[in-house]
C-alpha cells in the first residue's frame, strides 16, 4: 500500500496504472475509520483493480468550528486498517494541498440541498461538493463508493456528478451498524459510555416505528420517533423527516412515494449523529 500526500505524486502513480488498463475505484473519507468505511473499501477493492482511499478532514464542509476541531484524526491507525482490506493507495493531503487558495465555487443543488442537513448545516453541501469534485479531478476514478448512512450527501454527489459530467459510476453502499443497531460513525468515538448506551435508542426507535408504520399515518410515525428519542436522557432530535428517496422532499401521506425514507439528526450531548431507515418494506 502506497501513501501519497501530494496531488502530483498521486496523479503520476495513477497515470501509470491507468495506462495499463487498470480500473480505479475510489472511497473518499475523513478518516477515523471504522467498519462502515472498511466495508466500502472492501467492496471497492473487489470491484476494481486498484482501490484508492482518501483521508482528509475537509474544513469547508464544517459549519460548526468546534466540530471541526474535535473531529478525530487517527491517520496511522487508519493506514493499518486499510492494509487489511485491500486498499492499494492512500491519499492523505494537507489542507494547503487541497486549498492552495480559497475555493470560491458555489454549487446549486436546488431543492435537494434546501432540506434536512442542508437546512440545518448551512454551506455544508457546498463544502462537500468542493472537496469531492477536487478529489474526483485528482483521482479520476471509474467508480466511487459512498455510504447510504449519509443519505442526502449521496443524492448531492449523484447530482454533482450529473451536473459536471463526470464519467464516474457512483456506487451506494448500505449502512453498517454496530451489533445493537447504532449506525457506525467516526463521531461515536466522542460519546461517553453513558451516551453510547443511550444513543442506541435512535436506531431502535426507527426500527420499532417500521413495525407498525403500515397501520399508522406518516404524522403518527414521526411523532412516535421524535417523542421516544426525546424521552431518553442526553438525546435531542434536531429533525426527523420522512422523505421521498429521490427528491428528498417530505411526504405527508404514504401514497406520495413508493420509497419513503426516514432521515434523522439527533444531538447526543454535544455530538451530532445522523441515521436513516427505509419504510418501503413496512407492510
Ligand atoms: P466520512 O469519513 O464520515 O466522511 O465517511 C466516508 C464515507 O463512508 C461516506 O461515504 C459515508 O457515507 C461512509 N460511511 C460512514 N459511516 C458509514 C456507515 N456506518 N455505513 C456505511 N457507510 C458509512
Amino acid at each position: 500500500m502506497k501513501i501519497y500526500h501530494s496531488i502530483n505524486d498521486l496523479q503520476q502513480a495513477l497515470l501509470l496504472l491507468r495506462s495499463k488498463g487498470l480500473q480505479i475505484g475510489f472511497v473518499p473519507t475523513m478518516g477515523a475509520l471504522h467498519n462502515g468505511h472498511l466495508q466500502l473499501v472492501e467492496r471497492c477493492s473487489h470491484e476494481n483493480s486498484i482501490s484508492v482511499v482518501s483521508i482528509f478532514v475537509n474544513p469547508t464542509q464544517f459549519n460548526d468550528k468546534k466540530d471541526l476541531v474535535n473531529y478525530p484524526r487517527t491517520l496511522e491507525a487508519d493506514c493499518q486498517l486499510l492494509e487489511t482490506v485491500g486498499c492499494d493507495i492512500v491519499f492523505a493531503p494537507t489542507e494547503s494541498e487541497m486549498y492552495p487558495e480559497p475555493d470560491s465555487r458555489v454549487f446549486q443543488f436546488g431543492a435537494l440541498e434546501q432540506v434536512m442537513e442542508g437546512a440545518f448545516r448551512p454551506g455544508h453541501f457546498n463544502g462537500v461538493a468542493q472537496i469531492v469534485s477536487k478529489l474526483f479531478d485528482a483521482v479520476l476514478p471509474d467508480r466511487a463508493y459512498f455510504g447510504e448512512k449519509d443519505f442526502q450527501q449521496l443524492a448531492i454527489i449523484q447530482e454533482m456528478t450529473r451536473q459536471l459530467n463526470y464519467q464516474i459510476e457512483i456506487v451506494p453502499c448500505p449502512i453498517v451498524r454496530e451489533a445493537d443497531g447504532l449506525a457506525m460513525s467516526s463521531r461515536n468515538a466522542r460519546l461517553t459510555a453513558e451516551q453510547r448506551k443511550n444513543a442506541v435508542q435512535i436506531s431502535q426507535a426507527l426500527f420499532k416505528s417500521r413495525t407498525f408504520a403500515a397501520d399508522k399515518s406518516v404524522k403518527e410515525v414521526i411523532e412516535f420517533v421524535v417523542t421516544t428519542i426525546n424521552e431518553v436522557p442526553d438525546l435531542r432530535v434536531e429533525y426527523f423527516e420522512i422523505v421521498d428517496a429521490q427528491t428528498l422532499q417530505s411526504i405527508e401521506d404514504w401514497s406520495e412515494t413508493e420509497n419513503p425514507v426516514g432521515c434523522i439528526a439527533v444531538f447526543c450531548g454535544e455530538v451530532r449523529l445522523i441515521d436513516n431507515l427505509s419504510y418501503a418494506s413496512r407492510i
